[in-house]
């Protein structure tokens, strides 16, 4: 349920409204707005009833949630969540823009592309050390290793680097070495890696699953904020269909549905969707102006070298392109670059 406290309430009443959650057995998140304060209320709800809560000083409604997702629905912060990496901010007026290989070869190579994705006004550097391939037999990343290499982009940078983590083993590790973990498509049913990034305090990029509809999507995502991290970022990156011509069938409809039944920024990967370089931008502006609050981008410098997702991986000189056309897209629909 959600307690929304008057306009004028104070501290004192919105503490005694936590109070009375936490003595309940439940766990109270607060969600300060520019005009009120909510009170999003997770646990068995149903014992208590709403009519307690309806009484408090300082409290002007309470409404039931009947949609089985709590903490990631839109009603908890109608305004939508912004969430904060350094200094980049992802689901604000300006677009978040994450670009970089999908995985760290090298220093020389994630350093030669680390500064060509910088230069070209990306956000937030992305690089895979653990990879999740469909065969045993090709290249798996270079684990911790890659790590170091990717702290390195960040200090010649300044950038931001966000990576995937596939194993719960691994969590504490990785996010030692990162700004962001990033749970790749294969593991949004991993539940009990979903339950261990939510301990985390570090923004989490949330795939969806080729196979996965919205409303089990946006479980996943309340698997996480459930164990109290709620800086989760949605990310659609195509789904199977029986569609070949593309590598995933990229799901634009999804941009709006989110937008309505969460209140979690969205961001697109038009490369895994795509599979193909050449359809990248046209998905990357169709994501914008449909209003995804950001991308993850695949730039490689030697594309045709790359040891994984060379061919949907842009040029350096085809993301900067990419950069300019968007600019265009952003101010029709309102937000910056
Ligand atoms: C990736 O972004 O590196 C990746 C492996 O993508 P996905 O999990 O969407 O397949
Ligand atoms: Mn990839």
């Amino acid at each position: 349920m959600i307690i929304i406290m008057e306009q004028n309430s104070t501290e004192k009443q919105i503490g005694d409204v936590v109070k009375s959650v936490e003595n309940h057995g439940m766990d109270a998140h607060i969600y300060t707005g520019s005009e009120r304060t909510v009170i999003g209320v997770i646990g068995d709800t149903v014992k208590i009833g709403i009519n307690g809560f309806r009484s408090m000083p300082g409290v002007e409604n309470v409404v039931p949630i009947l949609k089985p997702y709590k903490a990631a629905s839109k009603k908890f912060n109608p305004a939508g969540s912004t969430i904060k990496i350094g200094n980049v901010e992802i689901g604000g007026n300006k677009l978040a823009m994450i670009a970089g290989p999908c995985s760290v070869e090298s220093e020389e190579q994630m350093m030669t592309i680390a500064k060509s994705v910088k230069d070209a006004g990306a956000d937030i550097l992305r690089g895979s050390a653990f990879k999740p391939r469909t065969s045993p037999y090709d290249f798996q990343g270079l684990g911790e290793e890659g790590l170091k290499i990717m702290k390195k982009a960040k200090q010649a940078t300044g950038m931001p680097i966000e990576t995937e983590v596939m194993d719960t083993r691994d969590v504490a590790m990785v996010a030692e070495y990162v700004d962001v973990l990033r749970v790749g498509a294969r593991n949004m049913h991993n539940f009990d890696l979903l339950r261990e990034v939510g301990k985390t305090d570090k923004p989490i990029i949330l795939k969806r699953g080729m196979s996965a509809t919205i409303k089990e999507f946006i479980l996943a995502a309340e698997y996480i904020m459930k164990e109290g991290n709620h800086k989760v970022i949605l990310c659609e990156r195509g789904i199977r269909t029986f569609e070949t011509a593309t590598r995933y069938t990229l799901d634009i409809g999804a941009i709006p549905v989110l937008k309505e039944e969460t209140h979690l920024p969205i961001i697109i990967d038009p490369s895994h969707a795509a599979g193909n370089r050449k359809y990248v931008p046209s998905l990357s502006k169709a994501a914008i102006a449909s209003g995804a609050d950001g991308l993850i981008v695949e730039v490689h410098h030697e594309p045709e070298k790359a040891l994984s997702d060379g061919p949907q991986s842009l040029t350096p000189v085809q993301f900067q392109e990419l950069m300019q056309q968007l600019r265009i897209i952003s101010t029709a629909v309102g937000r910056t670059l």
